[in-house]
């Protein structure tokens, strides 16, 4: 009889096994001690993510390694922007045009070009952020206007509704995958979509990468 998985390493392991080669595995890392990113990242798990900027800012600085990549994966504010800069390997929830051109100054000042996913607004629960999928023309017009130097759009994150209803979040992840191959100018890489309990439907409609939290680390 096989054990279920108990700790940190074997519940990454357990994942990586399930998850496709072509998957990238975020390991969401929010509100958990140092302690337990160290066992991650002594399972070999170089992804973390965190929603929190200040958060983010003291875990980096504390573990001092560009083995790291750390991605800031939730709403972003403008005025944090600056210190967030130097640390991220990819910001994946860019909402609006503001936000983005803020990126770009900050990245020219310390000399980064910043990789950033587009969030579009699939779920059907007012409080989530992102463009709507109709919005998304007239942005990407803007961002082939505006030509920035210290972005790189590398390509969509999405959240599905919280439901059981597996069909409904299948049904909005399949949105978000539309968009990206609509609107990937061919360099795009990243469809950010999948948490602790709809990866796997995520990765059935087109996901490229998942975040991954509580089924890790725990819950919060
Ligand atoms: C917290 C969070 C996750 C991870 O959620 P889990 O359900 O714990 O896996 C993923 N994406 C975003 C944007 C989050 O804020």
């Amino acid at each position: 009889m096989t054990t279920p998985p108990t700790t940190i390493a074997e519940k990454l392991h357990a994942l990586r096994e399930q998850i496709p080669s072509h998957v990238t595995l975020v390991a969401v890392s929010k509100t958990k001690p140092v302690e337990m990113l160290a066992e991650a990242l002594g399972a070999g798990q170089c992804d973390l993510g965190e929603n929190r900027v200040q958060e983010l800012v003291t875990k980096a600085e504390h573990f001092e390694t560009s083995e790291v990549r750390w991605h800031h994966i939730g709403h972003l504010q403008t005025n944090k922007v600056k210190q967030i800069v130097p640390y991220a390997h990819l910001i994946h929830a860019v909402d609006s045009m503001r936000l983005l051109e803020e990126i770009d100054k900050r990245s020219a000042v310390v000399g980064k070009v910043s990789d950033v996913l587009i969030q579009v607004h699939i779920a059907q629960e007012a409080q989530k952020h992102g463009f709507q999928t109709d919005e998304l023309e007239s942005a990407f017009n803007a961002i082939a206007k505006a030509p920035f130097q210290h972005v790189r759009v590398r390509g969509l994150m999405g959240m599905a509704t919280f439901t059981d209803d597996a069909s409904q979040v299948g049904r909005e992840f399949r949105v978000l995958r539309q968009a990206f191959d609509r609107w990937n100018p061919n360099d795009w890489d990243t469809c950010s979509m999948g948490m602790s309990g709809d990866w796997t439907i995520a990765i059935d409609e087109g996901s490229t990468l998942v975040r991954i939290g509580s089924a890790i680390f725990g819950s919060r």
